[in-house]
């Protein structure tokens, strides 16, 4: 099938030839020809990576008509990140028409989208918290807006959004058409269809809550302790991997990236202690592929829709497999392979068959590899990167004789041993003696637990470290819910729920948790906030002592010493990984240039 086929006009397929999309992709084939209909209410379970942007993109600027004045099309999606991606998207597919396409996000200067708004404008993109408050200023009108896209659904519901949501569509006309995309299905988001829309088509691509096919997801068994060994491994087996290491905790995920990063390995972290503009600088840096690995907690990975990633690493697995269908949709996009390697411990391998039935997919049990198997991996590497090297015959002329000249007396062979051995004589010295690290589901060991819910570390009365306990006057019974009191507290202060703890509802009043260095900003602009009609007070509920974490803790994972030194003693305890050494030599002036003589990675 081509797109002349479904009946987009020729505008819009000039910009199509022009960004080199040949065929529509199944959800495209599908959702298209029916939201060219006036009538088009639609429900597309469909993943990111499948062209859901264009399925709803293209039929949503080939309806929209130039001459009106006030905004026809909105498409509303859960983060800042999507929204810009959906934004340049659908202004490349309306290069060729007079739609005018606005981004309105939170995080940003709020005036100059007023004023972008005002200029006119076809389609409005919006995360839900900005767009309320546009709205309450009169800052936008959406009483003409003919089609409502709700992108991620599912997530949006998951962030709390469900009652902006409901405000929002309440400002728009009842004839307009509502378009819902979601990766899954939960009742929640079944319900927001059935609300908003008249007989949807549903299309699913894939089985309801089913992963992409093209993803391989594989698990292996380890003991808990090996855990960061066994990811060292599979990078160390991957040497072109382009991947995401999910974590649950952003302690847990700042202590993974630390330590790939100082034993060499070309990763960064992203979790919600970054500030914007920290995460905004990783994110760029993940999507230029100046970073080869980027070590997120789902939250902060929200969003973030990059094609190419090779493999996505859960390092443990998450508590809601619906996050599990999230974290693996990040690989295998646009029609391409992925794979989704999981690690478990010995008493987890129950959380595999759960998602396997969720999922309706199967995984397939790996192997770790061996000391043998990824020499051979990293050593053809190398000699792929010899052969594709490009000789400067003129440059290195002059060094020739000399070079041959100490060469004399040694045949081909011998040369090429010496070669390949002054580069990889540190990686079979360091594999020498590494310990199988594969372990057998069931077969226990004391240290492996079924890890439910993020192990944070606590202090005795049960809070979590670094965080204050805020007491709230309102609870369930004045309608408060999880998601609103996120809301509440970070539509007050500008947070993300990314900064934001436990939460716990009581019937008259409830707690939440929030990072400490917030607390000050959280009592004053929460107080006296208005929830529902009632006016919001809150307090800290015990005086913290002093945030004196872990003082008696095991610390870090590098003594000062050198690498090397350290490396040799402790190889039997600990293992290293392969960016041990060649980081060592980076630092001779090159900074901090990726790990591997494999490197593909970066400039
Ligand atoms: P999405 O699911 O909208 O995030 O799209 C995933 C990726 O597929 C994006 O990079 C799109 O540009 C690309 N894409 C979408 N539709 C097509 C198509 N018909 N042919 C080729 N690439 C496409």
């Amino acid at each position: 099938m081509t797109f002349e086929e479904l009946g987009l006009k020729s505008e819009v397929l000039k910009s199509l030839k022009e960004l080199g999309f040949e065929a529509p992709t199944p959800i495209q084939q599908k959702a298209i020809p029916h939201l060219l209909k006036e009538d088009s209410d639609f429900v597309g379970l469909a993943q990111t990576g499948t062209g859901k942007t264009a399925a709803f993109g293209l039929p949503l600027i080939n309806n929209i008509d130039n001459n009106a004045r006030a905004p026809q099309g909105l498409v509303i999606c859960p983060t800042r990140e999507l929204c810009l991606q959906i934004a340049k998207d659908l202004e490349i597919f309306a290069k060729y028409t007079n739609v005018k396409i606005v981004a309105v996000y939170g995080g940003t200067d709020i005036r100059r989208q007023i004023t972008d708004i005002k200029r006119g404008v076809s389609i409005i993109v919006a995360t839900p918290g900005r767009l309320m408050d546009l709205i309450d200023r009169k800052a936008v009108s959406l009483s003409e807006v003919n089609y409502v896209v709700l992108d991620e659904a599912d997530e949006m519901l998951n962030m709390g959004f469900k009652e902006d949501i409901d405000s929002i569509l309440e400002t728009t006309p009842d004839y307009k058409n509502v378009w819902l995309f979601s990766a899954t299905m939960p009742a929640e988001v079944a319900r927001i269809a059935k609300n908003y829309m008249d007989n949807p088509l549903e299309v699913s691509i894939g089985h309801k809550n089913q992963s992409n096919e093209n993803i391989d997801h594989i698990y292996y068994v380890v003991k808990e302790r090996d855990r960061y060994a066994a990811v060292k491994r599979l990078i160390d087996f991957n040497p072109d991997i382009y991947g995401l290491i999910f974590c649950r905790t952003r302690q847990e995920t700042a202590s993974v990236a630390d330590k790939l990063a100082k034993e060499g390995y070309n990763a960064e972290p992203l979790h919600g202690d970054l500030s914007q503009a920290q995460r905004d600088r990783v994110m760029d840096r993940f999507r230029q592929k100046d970073l080869q690995v980027l070590v997120a907690t789902d939250v902060a990975a929200r969003g973030l829709d990059i094609d190419n990633i090779t493999h996505v690493i859960n390092y443990n697995l998450p508590d809601d497999i619906e996050n599990y269908t999230h974290r693996s949709g990040r690989t295998a996009r646009a029609g391409r392979k992925g794979e989704s390697l999981v690690l478990i411990n010995t008493r987890e391998a129950g959380k595999i068959r759960a998602i396997e039935r969720q999922m309706r997919t199967t995984f397939t049990l790996g192997t770790i590899p061996n000391a043998t198997e990824i020499c051979e991996i990293q050593l053809m590497k190398l000699i792929e990167k010899v052969i594709a090297t490009e000789v400067k015959e003129a440059d290195i002329e002059p060094f020739m004789p000399k070079v041959r000249e100490a060469l004399e007396g040694l045949t081909k062979e011998e040369v090429i041993k010496q070669f390949v051995s002054a580069e990889f004589n540190r990686f079979i010295n360091y594999y020498e003696k590494a310990a199988d690290l594969n372990a057998q589901a069931g077969k226990g060991d004391r240290d492996d637990r079924e890890e439910r819910g993020p192990r944070r570390e606590r202090r005795n009365d049960g809070q979590e470290l670094g965080k204050t306990r805020f007491f709230v006057n309102l609870g369930k019974r004045d309608g408060l819910n999880p998601g609103g009191l996120l809301r509440l507290v970070c539509d007050a202060t500008g947070l993300t729920s990314s900064n934001i703890g436990k939460i716990d509802l009581m019937p008259s009043f409830s707690f939440f948790e929030a990072d400490d260095e917030y607390a000050e900003k959280i009592l004053r602009k929460v107080n006296g906030a208005n929830y529902e009609g009632n006016t919001v007070s809150i307090e800290v509920t015990k005086k913290k002592t002093s945030s004196n974490r872990g003082g008696g803790g095991g610390g870090g994972y590098r003594d000062g010493g050198s690498f090397g030194g350290k490396f040799k003693s402790d190889r039997n305890k600990k293992e290293g990984g392969f960016g041990d050494r060649p980081r060592k030599e980076h630092r001779k002036g090159q900074g901090s240039k990726p790990r591997t003589f494999g490197k593909s990675f970066g400039k």
